[in-house]
């Protein structure tokens, strides 16, 4: 199939771009992951965060802990925020139910918050000013764009999560697209789904879009992980390649795009860094 966007690819065009600038600093970047508790896909996440990152040329900490304080934790973060020897700091989710999640990712420093989740953060992307956008809606852009998609068209996203649809939401208004933002509630998902020429779904159901929900010449983001007889699917199924113009496989689509979108988060961070250094 010559339709596949193929995230691994653009994945490693950029890692090598990074490289060569990482490569040139004096300093050492280092990236921390806090991670609460024993939730089996994050341990997966964490690692595949380090392997990257080690990659890059970055120093990688994971500090984890089976269980803490939720002040406790705050206490850990505000000592990250203030250790100038660390560039980013990630938050991993989901954090066990004990813990305020959104005080929680609020208490990163917004300079160090290399997933872009803090409210300062996604403030300023509203707002169109220079911030550290999240890594899995900035990764999408990256894929659309270095396939050369144009934007200014009629784009539906299914899922309005604060990881993925709702930043994208913005991002793409930025970029002048008109988009409809679908949700659990949204009426007649089929015939919204159908006018759309960029379909990007986040939702995390096996096969919720079928081939009868789009058009001909699509071009399709699929978000979606799931799991199933130890294999994984998107949200949209398989056979929508056959009318789609390009559309992501999964895996290989989105994912390699997010990890390397939080290596380039945590160059900017830096770069940030700097800037208000030299202020
Ligand atoms: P989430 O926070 O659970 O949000 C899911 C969204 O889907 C919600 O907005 C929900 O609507 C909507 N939804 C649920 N059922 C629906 C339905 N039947 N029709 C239309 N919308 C429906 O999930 P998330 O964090 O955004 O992640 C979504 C998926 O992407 C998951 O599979 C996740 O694993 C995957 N993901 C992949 C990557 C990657 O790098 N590849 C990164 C992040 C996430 P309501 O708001 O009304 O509840």
């Amino acid at each position: 199939m010559n339709n596949i966007i193929d995230g691994k690819l653009v994945r490693d065009l950029k890692i090598e771009e990074l490289k060569n600038k990482v490569n040139k600093l004096q300093d050492k970047l280092t990236l921390v992951v806090i991670s609460v508790g024993d939730d089996e896909a994050s341990r997966v996440y964490v690692s595949q965060k380090e392997k990257f990152a080690l990659k890059i040329g970055y120093n990688f900490k994971n500090l984890h802990f089976d269980e803490i304080d939720e002040s406790e934790l705050i206490k850990e973060i505000e000592k990250l925020n203030k250790d100038s020897s660390i560039t980013g700091i990630i938050v991993q989710l989901p954090l066990p139910e004990y813990l305020d999640k959104n005080k929680i990712i609020n208490s990163v420093s917004p300079s160090k918050d290399v997933d872009g989740l803090t409210n300062n953060n996604f403030l300023k992307l509203i707002k169109k000013e220079e911030c550290i956008i999240p890594c899995t809606p900035k990764g999408i852009i990256s894929l659309l764009d270095y396939y050369k998609v144009d934007l200014q068209k009629r784009i539906v996203i299914v899922g309005r999560s604060e990881l993925v649809g709702l930043p994208l939401f913005h991002l793409l208004l930025h970029r002048n697209a008109t988009i409809t933002l679908c949700h659990s509630k949204t009426n007649n998902l089929k015939e919204i789904t159908k006018d759309a020429d960029i379909l990007i779904v986040a939702v995390g159901k096996k096969g919720l879009i079928t081939k009868d929900m789009i058009k001909t010449g699509v071009v399709i983001i699929d978000v979606g992980i799931n799991r199933a007889d130890g294999k994984i699917y998107g949200d949209v199924s398989e056979d929508c390649f056959e009318k789609a113009s390009l559309m992501t496989p999964v895996p290989g689509g989105v994912g390699p795009m997010t990890v390397i979108s939080l290596m380039e988060n945590v160059y900017l961070a830096y770069e940030k860094g700097l800037k208000n250094e030299s202020r």
